[in-house]
C-alpha cells in the first residue's frame, strides 16, 4: 500500500502529523511518502502543485491530504493560488466522486447549533460531483491584468456545464451507495432556471431505472439548503453538482457541530482516492495546536476502507475516535458544548488519545 502524503498549509501539517501517527500504530504495511502541496510549494518551487508532488500522488494508492491556502497568496495570479493545487489533483486523477458524510456522534449532539431532537442519529451522505461544472468551465469576460487582479472589469462570467456520462456515472456512485444504506437518493438540482440541471434531472431519472430498488426524489438547490436546518434527517443519501455541493456539504457539516470532525474521500473509477477533510486550512488559528485533528484521522479510516481495502482497520480508527469522545476529550471546536465533565486537549493530545483508544 503506498500513501502519499500531502499535508498542505495553515493546520494542514498538524492535523496530518496525527492521522499518519494513527496510521502507523496500525502496524499495517504502508508505505508513506511525503510532499510540499499548496502555499508552501509555491514558496519552495514556484507552483502549488509542483511535477514531483503531482507524480507521487499518480503512483499512489490513495492521498491523504490535509488543506492548502493562506490569505497571504490572494494576491497572486489564480493558477499560482494554493487551491489551484486541489482542483488540479481532482483533474489528474480524474476524481469525480466526493464523499462527505455528516455523521451526528451521540456525545456531540449539544455541540451543534440545532435542537438535539433535529440531530441525534443524524447520519446523511452528502455525494458531490467534482470534476465537472462551473469551477471547471471557462472563465471568460475579464481583462486581463497583469498581477492577476482585474480591476477595472466591466463584466465577468463562468461557464456551468455537465454532460451526460459525467452525470451518468456520479448517478451510478449515488444509487449504489443507497444500495447499501437505505436506499433512498434525493437529487438537487436547480431545473426551474438552469439548463445543465434540467439535464441533471433527466440523467437521474434514467440511471435510477437501473436502480428499482432504490428510490429517487428530486429537490430544488435552495429548498435542499432550508430542509438540511429544518428537517435534516428525512435526507439520507443527497447527490448533487459540484457548486452545489459545495455549499450544501459545508451547510451539513455544521450539523453536526464542528467543520472538525468530518471526512471526506474523492475517487476516480479505479477506487483510487484522496482524502481529506471537510475544512480548509484555517489560517486563524494555525500554529497553535487547537485545531481538531479527528476529520483529518477520520479520512484516513475512509482512505484505509475505500481505497486500501482494509475494513477492519478502518473501524478500529472508527471505535478508537468514538471512545475518545465517550471519555470527554475535546479540542477547542467542540469543547463546552454536550455536557460537562469535559477534558480540553490540544491537536496532539487527542491524536495520542486515539493511538491510545486503537490500543484497547
Ligand atoms: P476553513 O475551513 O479553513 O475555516 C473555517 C473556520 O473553521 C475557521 O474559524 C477555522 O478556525 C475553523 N476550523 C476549520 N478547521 C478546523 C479544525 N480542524 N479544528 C478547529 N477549527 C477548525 O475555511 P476558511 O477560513 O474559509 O478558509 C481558509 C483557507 O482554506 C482559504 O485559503 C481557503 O481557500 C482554504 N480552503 C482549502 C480547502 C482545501 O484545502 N480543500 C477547503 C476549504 C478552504
Amino acid at each position: 500500500m503506498k500513501v502519499a502524503v500531502l499535508a498542505g498549509d495553515g493546520i494542514g501539517t498538524e492535523i496530518v502529523a496525527e492521522a499518519v501517527k494513527v496510521l502507523k500504530a496500525l502496524d499495517l504495511k504502508m508505505e508513506m511518502e511525503s510532499a510540499l502541496v499548496g502555499g508552501v510549494a509555491y514558496d519552495a518551487h514556484g507552483h502549488p502543485l509542483p511535477p514531483a508532488t503531482l507524480a507521487l500522488a499518480k503512483a499512489a494508492d490513495a492521498v491523504l491530504f490535509g488543506a492548502v491556502g493562506d490569505w497571504k497568496y490572494d494576491k497572486l495570479e489564480r493558477q499560482f493560488r494554493p487551491e489551484q493545487a486541489i482542483l488540479g489533483l481532482r483533474k489528474e486523477l480524474g476524481l469525480f466522486a466526493n464523499f462527505r458524510p455528516a455523521i451526528c456522534y451521540e456525545e456531540l449532539v449539544g455541540a451543534s447549533s440545532l435542537k438535539p431532537e433535529l440531530i441525534s442519529g443524524l447520519d446523511i451522505l452528502i455525494i458531490r460531483e467534482l470534476t465537472g461544472d462551473i469551477y471547471f468551465g471557462t472563465p471568460r469576460g475579464r481583462r486581463v491584468a497583469t498581477d492577476g487582479h482585474f480591476p477595472g472589469a466591466e463584466e465577468a462570467f463562468d461557464t456551468m456545464r455537465y454532460s451526460r456520462p459525467e452525470i451518468e456515472r456520479i448517478g451510478h456512485v449515488a444509487f449504489q451507495a443507497a444500495q447499501k444504506r437505505s436506499k433512498r437518493v434525493t437529487s438537487v438540482d436547480k431545473n426551474n432556471v438552469l439548463e445543465t440541471s434540467q439535464l441533471w434531472k433527466d440523467v437521474m431519472v434514467e440511471v435510477a431505472k437501473q436502480y428499482p430498488d432504490v428510490a429517487l426524489d428530486h429537490m430544488l438547490v435552495d429548498n435542499a439548503a432550508m430542509q438540511l436546518v429544518k428537517e435534516p434527517k428525512k435526507f439520507d443519501v443527497l447527490v448533487t453538482g459540484n457548486m452545489f455541493g459545495d455549499i450544501l456539504s459545508d451547510e451539513a457539516s455544521m450539523l453536526t457541530g464542528s467543520i472538525g470532525m468530518l471526512p471526506s474521500a474523492s475517487l476516480n473509477s479505479k477506487n483510487q482516492g484522496l482524502y481529506e477533510p471537510s475544512h480548509g486550512s484555517a489560517p486563524d488559528i494555525a500554529g497553535r495546536g487547537i485545531a481538531n485533528p479527528l476529520a483529518t484521522i477520520l479520512s484516513a479510516a475512509m482512505m484505509l476502507r475505500f481505497s486500501l481495502n482494509q475494513a477492519a482497520s478502518a473501524e478500529r480508527i472508527e471505535t478508537a475516535v468514538k471512545a475518545v469522545l465517550a471519555k470527554g476529550l475535546r479540542t477547542a471546536d467542540i469543547y463546552g458544548k454536550g455536557g460537562a465533565g469535559m477534558t480540553k486537549v490540544s491537536t496532539r493530545e487527542m491524536g495520542d488519545a486515539v493511538v491510545a483508544a486503537l490500543a484497547n
